[in-house]
């Protein structure tokens, strides 16, 4: 609930992990900046998902291009044409609103409606409950899921014929109002493009209108050819990439869910024509092998197919996770056809085609690409490792069960006291463990206080040293979740470490 998502947003900035960006001059809107342990965060997802496309499969390899491409790249890929979200006016409150946005969160408040019935039905018949059978049969429920429906269905219709006075017409016929100011008094419906221009060069009158880029994906089309002949690459093959990119959102709300500045994870692979769909059915269920291994609960993902598909596409679905405003799109998997590297082909008049030696035959590539959003998969993982937990001795902690491999610190190393040589044997496990891990000597407050703190950044292991140490080389090792401690070698440490935080 929202309730949840304030309370990520308040932990996010207490422990350094997210600020809003330029806090101290007020803020700049639907941008955000990565503290201290948010960027360690950060850094091992895009290890993660790196390791496992890229340095796990021997036929993708990654690149890095950069956020500023040739003009031309945007007429191309259709992004000047076409990149474009409805935008309506409020007259009252003077407020931009995305017409799109608008109709979904009308949906996803229906959608709250049928899920208070079906708790409610859940609680009234028990074990007899039959969710598949009561969603079909209910009246009540089918009249939601038809509006629903009927929404969608009619946005979708109107928004790929351009239809704006459609669009405005479903809002008053939807009874839509402002979220802010709750008034209905609407003025105009007009496209509105997502791309920020700037500008490249010193006078006004020479310089060429450049676009940052709104994917990463136009950055792999374009080197297509230079990686598949300098990598000597056989279709199929694919290139993946991590890096910004920008969109001129116009509502964004919902914290690091939707920014104007943020992180795409892409990997677009390469196939040959009619085999996309093979393909594309291959890394559906590849990728979400790969969220169901994070452990955040299967519960919490599903898949929805696209029926309006965006002009590139054959085929798409998201990958949408249970985010703390419900279920929301966290990964994009597009069967993008041969469309963007024949657009390319034809733009620079370079030909983009494969030989394949196979077929003896060349062709322009299909593709199907997977495109995930760093900062929401950021905020998947954080709204959902964040928890408060009742102890028995009746007290509370709040603590951040993140996956190991992901934890910003991976061991804190605590010396009981100040005195009597522990922190120079805190020192010493330090020096041992910190080529290879991120870990944190703390040696102040009471070691309760140094618990709860680690607790809340999600640190797996804290090492404490006490008086036994300075006799037998031994340390307690608490384990985050389970709070259990266990004495251990200083010698074995490495091992811990090696067999429970590593990626
Ligand atoms: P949405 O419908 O939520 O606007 P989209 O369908 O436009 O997303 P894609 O163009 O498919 O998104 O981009 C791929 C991924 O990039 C998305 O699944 C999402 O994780 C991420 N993404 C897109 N826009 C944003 C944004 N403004 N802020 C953060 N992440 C984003």
């Amino acid at each position: 609930s929202e309730d949840v998502l304030k309370k990520v947003i308040s932990h996010a900035k207490e422990y350094g992990f997210v600020f809003q960006s330029s806090e101290i001059y007020d803020g700049l809107s639907a941008t955000y900046d990565y503290g201290q342990n948010g960027v360690e965060l950060k850094n091992n997802i895009k290890q993660y998902w790196w390791k496992s496309m890229v340095q796990l499969h021997d036929n993708i390899v990654g690149v890095d291009a950069a956020i500023f491409m040739h003009p031309t790249t945007w007429k191309a890929s259709g992004h000047v044409d076409a990149f474009n979200d409805p935008l309506i006016d409020n007259k009252d409150s003077k407020k931009r609103y995305r017409a799109d946005v608008l109709v979904e969160d009308y949906c996803a408040k229906i959608e709250a409606k049928i899920e208070k019935e079906v708790t409610k039905a859940k609680k009234r018949f028990g074990d007899d409950f039959d969710e598949a059978m009561y969603l079909k049969t209910n009246p009540r429920v089918v009249r939601y899921q038809e509006e629903i429906d009927t929404a969608l269905t009619r946005l979708g219709e109107s928004l790929t014929k351009g239809d704006l006075a459609d669009v405005k017409a479903l809002i008053e016929e939807l009874e839509i109002a402002d979220p802010v100011s709750g008034s209905r008094n609407w003025t105009e419906v007009r496209q509105f493009n997502l791309m920020f221009g700037t500008k490249l060069g010193a006078s006004a009158d020479s310089a060429t209108d450049l676009y940052l880029r709104p994917e990463t994906a136009q950055g792999i089309f374009v080197n297509f050819l230079n990686v598949q002949r300098s990598g000597r690459m056989k279709i199929p093959f694919g290139i993946a990439q991590i890096g910004k990119a920008f969109r001129n959102e116009i509502i964004a709300r919902q914290f690091i869910f939707r920014m104007r500045e943020f992180e795409q994870m892409e990997m677009q692979f390469f196939v040959a024509p009619n085999t996309e769909m093979e393909a594309y059915e291959k890394w559906k269920q590849m990728r979400m092998k790969w969220h169901l291994s994070l452990g955040l609960g299967e519960e919490n993902y599903r898949f929805h197919d696209h029926e309006n598909l965006a002009h590139y596409a054959n085929a798409a679905t998201d990958i949408e996770f249970n985010f703390p405003f419900g279920f929301k799109e966290l990964e994009g998997i597009h069967s993008r056809t041969d469309f963007d590297l024949k657009q390319h082909q034809e733009f620079s008049n370079k030909k983009l085609q494969y030989f394949d030696p196979e077929l003896k035959e060349s062709y322009v590539p299909y593709v199907v690409e997977t495109s995930i959003g760093l900062d929401r998969l950021f905020l998947a993982i954080v709204s959902n490792s964040l928890k408060e937990e009742k102890l028995e001795d009746g007290s509370e902690r709040i603590v951040m069960k993140l996956p190991p491999a992901l934890a910003p610190v991976k061991a804190a190393i605590l010396p009981l006291m100040k005195k009597d040589g522990m922190p120079e044997v805190g020192e010493r496990i330090v020096n041992e463990l910190k080529l290879d891990y991120n870990v944190e000597y703390d040696d102040k407050d009471s070691i309760g206080k140094r618990y709860r703190r680690h607790d809340a950044i999600g640190t797996p292991f804290c090492i404490t040293i006490d008086h036994d140490t300075l006799k037998d080389d031994t340390v307690t090792i608490r384990e985050r979740d389970s709070m259990e401690q266990r004495r251990v070698k200083i010698s074995e440490l490495n091992d811990i470490m090696n067999n429970e935080v590593s990626m």
